[in-house]
């Protein structure tokens, strides 16, 4: 079982991003990463193993920003590799996209995302494909709103956290049949 984490905040997040999934660590993983919105890029770090092994990562390639979602992954599609690791990606790499649970109709889905590039084997992927699709869809729109359509369409259990860098002050949030809690931090200010 994986953990999910998502911080929006008026100070840098990498540290208590990983500080998050240590706690979560006890549930079991196999590889980890993270993904922060620094000056409007998304910036991820992801690595095979032990958190230990993001940690270093991190310390030669930070993640800046104050917004941000992290991921230890208990992988059921796909070998726990980096590529394979969260967060994910959308095409254009403005929408990323941390899950825990399985996608039970993702093969389908795949299928019908013509012209989309994967870049793993998990089910996973898939959503944030789906989500890009919608939001392209309708210029303008709320991403709210392209979460929403692409859950309507997706089988099985899930919690996610999805971050879209037009966004900076938000994380969008979305469960079902796994449990999700959200928290307001004393003192933050954004
Ligand atoms: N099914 C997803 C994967 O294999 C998520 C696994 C998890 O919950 O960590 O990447």
């Amino acid at each position: 079982m994986c953990g999910i984490i998502g911080i929006v905040s008026g100070e840098p997040v990498a540290d208590r991003l990983v500080d998050g999934l240590k706690r979560m660590e006890y549930r079991g993983y196999d590889s980890a990463g993270i993904c922060t919105l620094n000056e409007g890029s998304l910036i991820r770090r992801r690595a095979e193993g032990k958190l230990a092994n993001l940690v270093q990562v991190l310390a030669s390639e930070p993640a800046p920003g104050n917004v941000g979602i992290a991921h230890t992954r208990w992988a059921t599609h796909g070998h726990p590799n980096e590529p394979n690791a969260h967060p994910h990606f959308s095409c254009d790499r403005r929408i990323s996209l941390v899950h825990n649970g399985i996608i039970e109709n993702f093969t389908q889905l795949k299928k019908e995302l013509r012209g989309h590039k994967f870049s793993s084997d998990t089910d996973t992927e898939v959503m944030v494909h789906l989500i890009e699709k919608y939001y392209k869809a309708e210029k303008g729109q709320h991403p709210l709103r392209a979460v929403s359509r692409a859950m309507e369409k997706i089988q099985g259990s899930f919690g996610i956290v999805v971050l879209f860098s037009d966004f900076p002050d938000l994380l969008i949030a979305a469960r079902r049949n796994s449990p999700l809690v959200l928290g307001v931090g004393k003192g933050e200010n954004f």
